[in-house]
């Protein structure tokens, strides 16, 4: 049987992978400043991640929801104390689109309404109600179209003032646009989108499945401003590779038996998975690296000429060119051996390396960028 063709390969095949570090079949290194997607933060096979995976593996991988697991509320526990959520519950599931989907669909539980409002360009996944949320006519399948979703430009309390009302179930906005090329929600748009949200008895909704776990230097990418959100998804970074998601809920929302389930979520092995990744992220201080290495970026970006502007935060980071990036990103992989990453806008280039990356690893992809800047 041969795969279903729906997204392009490198004709790379990663065989080994140590920190920023990936090797080949042919035994050649890579430097990872992309991290599949964002997924990898705290390095590649982590020593403590492998151990705390390994041991778990050898007591239960995994066993369903039905019995109680302590590693659940172990995790609970951590999430709340490291994201100063203390008091919001926790529902474990396992992908990005899969914590959306129970996001929108909590936010409508909760007001007993339908409508949807997001913000242009958005990237929410792709089950059903996530994708509808998500800004891209490509990939939203006639079925969707019957989910009631209006989008607003990016920072635009103008249109969000027009367009909220007592139909809206929820206001869904990414803590920093991945996909879409680093557009980032201003202190003042969020601030104000929170009092909005109160007025009209709408839930708040933060995507931050790619900008929290530490990337942007605080928890969650919103913590850099003051709002406090009645829904919070976390995915990718959470597990290092390891598939697990989550939503963290406001106590206002309540629970009921059957309200939202999941098969594989918050097993065993993915709950120790979470646990070695916060654990390190403490105790190996990653966002406070995340902050230095990302000032670090931004400044050396900044100053390249070529590079017109910077976006993002931390180590969740975007350079935007005046032409397309395609050929450039291929001259780092194939030539100078680094991987990047793209964004929908086909002009920025992304770096979304793991929150241990050294300065010396910066400066070899900045040395190779330089080189293929060069007239
Ligand atoms: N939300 C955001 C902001 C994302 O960037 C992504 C994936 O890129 C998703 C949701 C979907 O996550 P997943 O691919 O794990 O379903």
């Amino acid at each position: 049987m041969d795969l279903f063709d729906v997204y392009p390969l490198y004709p790379i095949e990663p065989v080994k992978a140590l920190g920023s570090k990936l090797w080949d079949k042919k035994g050649t290194e890579y430097l990872d400043l992309y991290g599949g997607h964002a997924v990898i933060s705290i390095g590649h096979s982590h020593p403590h991640y492998v151990q705390r995976i390994g041991e778990q593996l050898k007591k239960i991988g995994f066993y369903s929801n039905a019995v109680e697991n302590s590693l659940q509320s172990e995790l609970a526990l951590k999430i709340g104390q490291m994201s100063g959520y203390y008091d919001y519950k926790l529902f474990l599931c396992s992908t990005g689109a899969e914590a959306n989907e129970n996001a929108l669909k909590l936010a409508s539980f909760h007001t007993g309404r339908k409508k949807i409002i997001a913000v242009e360009k958005a990237f929410h996944g792709r089950t059903s109600g996530a994708v509808a949320a998500t800004h891209n006519p490509k990939i939203v399948a006639p079925f969707n179209a019957d989910h009631e979703v209006e989008f607003i430009p990016m920072n635009d309390l103008e249109a969000l003032e027009i367009a909220i009302d007592e139909d809206v179930a929820g206001f869904i906005v990414e803590g920093i646009q991945g996909v879409a090329g680093l557009y980032t929600p201003s202190a003042r748009f969020l601030n104000r989108a929170q009092e909005l949200c109160e007025e009209h008895g709408v839930t708040f909704i933060l995507d931050e499945v790619q900008s929290g776990a530490g990337r942007t230097g605080k928890f969650f990418a919103h913590q850099h401003a003051t709002i406090r959100p009645d829904i919070i998804t976390l995915a990718k970074g959470m597990g290092n590779g390891f598939p697990v998601a989550c939503v963290l809920i406001s106590p206002k929302i309540e629970s009921w038996h059957g309200m939202l389930g999941t098969t594989f979520g918050g097993n065993h092995l993915a709950c120790a998975a979470s646990m070695a990744v916060l654990e390190v992220l403490q105790e190996e201080q990653l966002m406070q690296n995340a902050t230095q290495m990302g000032q670090y970026a931004a400044d050396v970006l900044s100053a390249i000429p070529e590079v017109k502007e910077v976006r993002g935060q931390g180590l969740m980071l975007g350079a935007e060119f005046d032409f397309s990036i395609a050929d450039l990103r291929k001259k780092l992989l194939f030539d100078h051996k680094i991987f990047t990453g793209s964004a929908a806008n086909k002009n920025t280039l992304r770096l979304l390396p793991s929150l241990a990356v050294t300065k010396a690893e910066l400066d070899q992809f900045f040395e190779a960028l330089k080189t293929e800047l060069e007239p």
